[in-house]
């Protein structure tokens, strides 16, 4: 199980596309954060821009701030979700 954090405060919920052509919907709660059961819908959800909630301790995030505005994330190399910077932290 994994709770994921959406990009984008604004949204309430968000599709998952399934491998026979459907739809799984999945509710963003108040605190921008969704728990999804299904390691595939994870996977696609992080492929949108979503990122893993680093559990109870989420204030504190052990992450790669972003170079343009300082947005944390647990991902060495992302495109930022806020302002769309390209960070590589591997290097
Ligand atoms: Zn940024």
């Amino acid at each position: 199980m994994a709770k994921l954090v959406a990009p984008d405060k604004g949204v309430s919920g968000v599709d998952v596309d399934l491998a026979n052509g459907k739809k799984r919907s999945y509710d963003i709660a108040k605190d921008g954060t969704i728990t999804v059961d299904n390691p595939r819908d994870a996977a696609q959800l992080k492929r949108e821009g979503f990122f893993e909630a680093a559990g109870a301790s989420f204030g504190h995030v052990e992450g790669y701030p972003c170079v343009g505005c300082g947005f944390d994330s647990v991902f060495k190399a992302y495109d930022c979700p806020k302002c769309g910077v390209k960070n590589d932290h591997r290097g």
